[in-house]
């Protein structure tokens, strides 16, 4: 198969369009087989509950090429399962787990000219989504809905080496103690941009959320999990029904204890101790971890040791390990790397 003429090294992180797209519809109660098609636009009633009242959800996951020269992805039954979480939360029908595996596997295979080369940084972005598709205006889930699956070329996350963030302690709240914050909907993203758009006009890279009722522990960014190292190399993720379950995070305490032996915890994380961790990063799937150099408080510094310049070593062995897992160097544990071809 011949790639396509793309610089992959200089690739950014945005949209461009490729081949083919999965495209599924639901209709009368249910799925039809679905199908790869070349047209990239979406035609659907100006009605549609998407549109009226927000009913979508969606995914987030990367294909890549392996050391030994598999395309392969990671996890993709995890995503699967989130997003079954999600459209029960919406009253959106499930697509079924194997279903969206398949078609994702489907979707990078007919892809593959775009699917970057080992070596590059970059990688096959794939986005699953879903969408209420039939007209509602009397507030009620729609009848019909589509699912899709796009990919798009993106480029190395840390170009020119890994730089910590600087984060400010939003005043705004991401989510509601039994709200949606534990499901990935577009919707959390709507109310996040006026944040991260203020946050960013401040100088700042993100904005740490904490917890709606009482404001005294950690949550999440608008798109990443925290995690912390202790003084003692304890590796500490906060625990919450409102944040966002990342399986890069999931993934990376599985790594802290069985491949680098080390003590983890997932707990409640007063903001009052963030100031006495050694290290801070944030995961998901697009970075696997940013380290984090500084966080603001209105004003109140908290400057982690790992400082500004570089990853502290006990989430640059964290990063090294599982960066080494998904490209193939170190032995996955069973299940976690899905070959597509
Ligand atoms: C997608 C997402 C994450 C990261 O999850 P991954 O599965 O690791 O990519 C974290 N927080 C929020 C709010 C998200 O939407």
């Amino acid at each position: 198969m011949e790639k396509k003429n793309i610089d992959w090294e200089n690739l950014g992180f945005s949209y461009q369009e490729t081949a083919k797209r999965f495209v599924a519809n639901y209709k009368n109660g249910t799925w039809d087989e679905g199908a790869l098609i070349s047209d990239a636009n979406v035609t659907i009633n100006e009605c549609a509950g998407v549109f009226q009242y927000a009913q979508t959800c969606f995914e987030g996951l990367k294909a890549y090429t392996t050391e030994d020269g598999h395309i392969v992805c990671f996890r993709p039954d995890l995503n699967a399962q989130r997003m079954e979480d999600s459209c029960k939360r919406l009253e959106m029908p499930v697509f079924p787990k194997e279903r969206f595996v398949q078609a994702v596997t489907d979707v990078v295979a007919a892809n593959e000219a775009y699917v970057p080369p080992y070596g590059s940084g970059a990688t096959l972005y794939i986005r699953p989504y879903m969408f209420g598709s039939s007209s509602v205006i009397g507030v009620k889930p729609a009848d019909e809905y589509q699912f899709r699956i796009f990919t798009t070329p993106v480029g190395p996350y840390f170009k020119g080496g890994a730089k910590p963030l600087t984060i400010k302690v939003s005043d705004f709240d991401r989510a509601a103690p039994h709200g949606t914050g534990d499901i990935k909907a577009g919707l959390n993203y709507a109310m996040s941009l006026h944040a991260i758009v203020t946050a960013h006009a401040e100088g700042y890279d993100e904005n740490m959320y904490l917890d709606a009722a009482t404001r005294t522990n950690v949550e999440e960014t608008g798109g990443a999990n925290f995690l912390f190292v202790t003084k003692d190399n304890k590796v500490v993720t906060p625990k919450s029904n409102s944040i966002l379950p990342s399986i890069t995070r999931r993934s990376l305490m599985v790594v802290a204890r069985e491949y680098l032996g080390l003590e983890v915890e997932e707990r409640e994380v007063p903001f009052a101790e963030v100031k006495d961790f050694a290290e801070c990063g944030l995961c998901g799937t697009a970075a696997v971890i940013s380290p984090v150099g500084k966080i603001v408080d209105h004003g109140k510094e908290i400057a982690f040791p790992s400082g500004m310049s570089e990853m502290g070593p006990i989430t640059k062995k964290l990063y090294d390990t599982l960066t080494g897992i998904q490209m193939g160097r170190i032995e996955a544990p069973a299940g976690w790397i899905h070959v597509i071809q």
